[in-house]
């Protein structure tokens, strides 16, 4: 493997993300509810093909279709018993989407699901070994990093990171989901994390990049606000994935209404606030993506680098 270690390339040059994965799954068939990560054994080729797309398009990174790929959330589809291998066929699923091609393969972590006590049913040992287990199969089966993302409590993400930590991930990701506040005036995790505690944190327990996901009314202007929020708290580098606007309903279907053309403009302003790895969430498509590969290549042409 000639690949330089992710955490060194984005030093040379800002890496475009991919976009989402679950809307494009329902898009390939997965019925509402269903176990989208169970088809990294049932229908490896439809999420090869989605990855593919994104690849084609330019993602220098692409993140596992494992979002829900802990034992805690498997074992609601009774997959429980698959955790390692689903995990596994993961990671070679978005290897292959590269065709060879130099690429980023990033185990996602998404959320077990749920709350710990005292708020809720589940102990933090079993949220432990539930990540420690998933993390250790990402990596075992060649992950270049561990995100741990779509995350609202810092309880929770420090299971995250000391997970991917333990299991020897090359690099960790920790990725918050913000909420825009019902004035508008700023923005929270739903568990009333701000980003300067979530950066402080992060970097406090070890994790290599900081970022940020997902979550209400956090369009690109958002992203960037947090991104400099992050900025003015830590030097470690950052990366943001958006959603792509707002979900509607629409003929009983969510959509997301923003089009690449609306989300790329705000790309160079995050390429500018020191933005690492730029892609996008739910609502995203592999036109998205391309718009965004466009602008980054754009960027770089026109900047001097030293
Ligand atoms: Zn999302």
């Amino acid at each position: 493997m000639s690949r330089k270690p992710l955490l060194a390339a984005i030093k040379e040059r800002p890496l475009v993300g991919d976009g989402a994965m679950g809307t494009q799954l329902m898009l390939a068939g997965l019925a509402q509810g269903n176990c989208g990560e169970e088809w990294n054994l049932t229908q490896p080729e439809r999420v090869l093909a989605i990855q593919r797309r994104y690849a084609d398009a330019g993602s220098d990174c692409i993140l596992t279709n494992t979002f829900g790929g802990s034992r805690i959330m498997l074992n609601r589809h009774s997959n429980a018993d698959k955790v390692a291998a689903i995990n596994r066929a993961g990671v070679e699923i978005a290897r292959q989407a590269f065709d060879g091609r130099d690429g980023y393969v990033i185990g996602d972590i998404g959320p077990f699901g749920g709350l710990m006590e005292p708020y809720g049913d589940f102990t933090e040992e079993q949220v432990r070994s539930a990540f420690n287990e998933q993390a250790q199969a990402l990596v075992d089966a060649g992950a270049d990093a561990i995100i741990i993302e779509t995350q609202t409590s810092l309880e929770e993400l420090l299971l995250g990171i000391e997970a991917a930590k333990l299991a020897g991930a090359p690099c960790v990701i920790g990725s918050m989901a913000y909420d825009v506040t019902l004035d508008g005036s700023t923005f929270r995790t739903m568990m009333g994390v701000d980003p300067e505690r979530a950066a402080h944190f992060m970097e406090e327990h070890g994790a290599d990049i900081v970022a940020l996901n997902c979550g209400t009314g956090m369009d690109m202007e958002r992203a960037r606000q947090a991104a400099a929020r992050y900025r003015k708290v830590t030097s470690l580098p950052l990366m943001v994935q958006p959603n792509a606007g707002q979900p509607k309903l629409v003929n009983m279907q969510v959509v997301y209404d923003e089009t690449p053309g609306q989300m790329v403009a705000g790309v160079p302003a995050l390429l500018e606030a020191g933005v690492a790895i730029v892609g996008a969430c739910c609502g995203s498509t592999p036109d998205h993506i391309r718009a965004f590969r466009l602008a980054v290549n754009q960027y770089e042409n026109s900047t001097v680098r030293n």
